[in-house]
């Protein structure tokens, strides 16, 4: 076959980079910059020949990583194009992901999946309405994400999010005439006649027990608004290497790197979806170094 090291074990890849080189995925790839690779969190760049990537990736270990892409058939396209990996070392795995996120998403490498623009994204808003549970999927600017509670899922759509709440009325038996998803007779909604609708809409079923059931089913979508007052520090350390992200609403600021004593600037200035994904659990759980800050955005002190 043509992989000829793919019966060694890993481990004898790891112990000998520059020997691995003539590796028929990556003909092309440069010992050295494998061999510079460190057992380390960061983001990892594959370089052709010229300045700009054409693929960018994070790991907790840049250097197991990269060596697993150099194995991987169905990147055989990309890594035949490769010329060099660089990397940029981080204090830890969050770090590694937001740079990761800025980085794609600037400059655009060849070979990583294009994620769609999320220019418009559509929530699930709930509002009480006469004691009643109305939900309303909501879009555009004034959705005040990362500030707003009340909101449920984040979808690419208005579509999208419609699907998702008739998703939500099947598997729950929830009207779908309350849900506004279709229009009612004085009779009730069409799902009463195929009983998948328990009845809320004619007085069947009290409309407090059909809305405590979409509270439930939406619960897990709920789209946290930020925690703090203002804008916090997300503190990585590792070995006395300290880095400061800075956070507000979720969105990405900047990070401050005690090796260089500089303040790299971000300023996303829009809610982005991957930084809220890469964020939220871990701030949500408290699994993180938070430090909070006093107002002012600027400067970043040192620890
Ligand atoms: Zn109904």
């Amino acid at each position: 076959m043509f992989w000829p090291l793919a019966a060694k074990p890993y481990s004898s890849l790891l112990g000998h980079l520059p020997s691995c080189h003539p590796l028929n995925l990556a003909p092309h790839l440069d010992a050295d910059s494998l061999a510079a690779l460190p057992r380390a969190p960061g983001v990892y760049i594959f370089k052709g020949e010229g300045k700009l990537p054409i693929y960018i990736g994070k790991s907790v270990d840049i250097r197991t990583r990269v060596l697993s892409h150099l194995r991987a058939e169905d990147e055989a396209e990309m890594l035949a194009q490769s010329r060099r990996v660089e990397f940029i070392e981080t204090a830890g795995e969050i770090g590694a992901l937001l740079l990761e996120s800025h980085l794609i998403k600037t400059q655009h490498p060849l070979y990583n999946i294009r994620l769609r623009r999320q220019r418009n994204l559509c929530s699930i808003q709930l509002t009480e309405e006469e004691g009643a549970w109305i939900p309303e999927v909501v879009t555009g600017q004034d959705l005040g994400l990362g500030k707003a509670e009340g909101l449920y899922g984040l979808f690419g759509s208005r579509h999208a999010a419609q699907n998702k709440l008739r998703e939500l009325a099947d598997l729950h038996n929830l009207c779908q005439g309350l849900l506004g998803l279709e229009k009612m007779s004085a009779r009730g909604c069409f799902g009463l006649q195929v009983k998948t609708c328990l009845g809320a809409c004619v007085g069947h079923e009290p409309r407090g027990q059909h809305d405590q059931r979409l509270l439930n089913a939406l619960m897990d979508l709920k789209v946290h608004a930020w925690p703090f007052a203002g804008p916090i520090d997300l503190v990585e350390e590792n070995q006395g290497w300290v880095q400061r992200h800075r956070l507000q609403d979720w969105r990405y600021l900047g990070t401050w790197c005690s090796k260089s004593d500089q303040l790299e600037i971000s300023l996303q200035q829009s809610f982005d979806l991957d930084t809220y994904k890469i964020l939220v659990r871990p701030i949500m759980l408290g699994t993180v170094r938070i430090e909070q800050i006093n107002g002012d955005l600027t400067p970043i002190n040192s620890a």
